[in-house]
């Protein structure tokens, strides 16, 4: 399978895709996901201050997604407001995204397909991982693997975790995902994606929002912070978060960079932030504190 396997910008021109989903009529845009959707669309329409929202009812039934583990590593308070809201929140980019997503989807099966390579389509799993009760659809399924699609360019640890647990429900190690530039192929790592279910799950049982994520580097090395680009930022803003950092975030959540140790420590408030810029712990670091 691993040779047929091919980055998705083999298969379809991502830029014309991409193309084709700006300019396409809205109206077909959403007939499109209502078409493709697997158990009911269910798309409401709201402005809020002075954009236009859209809101998609999610079917979660309570279940862990494993989808969440994609959103909490784009943005946790997004996330947070998805499990809130029972919706996925998207604004009219968003909604263009996820019917190109289908789009690329139906391509590749028919790319696989077309090589000999019978594939199972948005293929069901329910399960439960590490005691957690887990209900998602795979994009598509080869020879028992699961195969995830991504018409988008970034790749992130949320993609493997979520393909992790694909791979975890239906009793496969190994899971690939198809970027348009390369194909990654994800060994199943429990203990990462047990940590990882737990941090989510903590997340989306808080009563109070999460803060902004920190800024991250883009392909080209720039730090960009995600709000800037956020199409829900309206809606969001609407919601404070009463932390101030990430790094005091995590530590509210129990998330502590070196345990139990970590529990007392002056530097907790910043420790992530200080690593990030100095690549050592502030309690590793040569530094020292000033005494005032
Ligand atoms: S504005 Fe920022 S914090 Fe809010 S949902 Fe968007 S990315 Fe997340």
């Amino acid at each position: 399978m691993r040779d047929v396997l091919k980055p998705l910008s083999r298969v379809v021109d991502c830029d014309a895709l991409r193309e084709e989903y700006e300019r396409k009529p809205l109206a077909q845009v959403v007939a499109e996901l209502e078409e493709n959707s697997r158990d009911g669309f269910s798309l409401e329409v709201k402005r809020v201050d002075d954009r236009w929202l859209y809101f998609i009812a999610g079917k979660s039934g309570g279940f862990f997604w494993p989808s969440y583990l994609t959103a909490y590593f784009y943005c946790a308070k997004q996330l947070w407001l998805q499990h809130l809201l029972k919706a996925t929140v998207v604004g009219e980019r968003g909604l263009r995204c996820l019917a190109r997503g289908v789009k690329a989807h139906k391509i590749y099966a028919r790319y696989l397909e077309g090589r000999g390579l019978p594939v199972e389509k948005e293929v069901h799993v329910h399960g439960v991982f590490n005691g957690v009760e887990v209900d998602g659809y795979i994009d598509l399924l080869a020879e028992g693997v699961p195969v995830e699609v991504k018409s988008g360019y970034k790749e992130h640890l949320g993609h493997r975790l979520q393909a992790m647990l694909y791979a975890v429900l239906v009793g496969s190690r190994t899971a690939y995902i198809v970027y348009p530039h390369r194909v990654v192929h994800v060994a199943v790592d429990e203990g990462l994606l047990g940590v990882y279910v737990q941090r989510v799950l903590k997340v989306i049982g808080l009563r109070e929002p999460p803060p902004e994520p920190p800024a991250k580097r883009n392909s080209r090395g720039e730090r960009v912070k995600p709000c800037d680009t956020c199409e829900v930022r309206v809606l969001c803003a609407k919601y404070p978060s009463k932390f101030k950092t990430w790094d005091s975030f995590l530590a509210h959540i129990g998330e502590l960079p070196r345990g139990d140790r970590c529990l007392n420590c002056p530097h907790l408030e910043y420790c992530r932030a200080f690593k990030a810029r100095h690549e050592a712990r502030p309690c590793m670091s040569h530094q020292r504190l000033l005494k005032v």
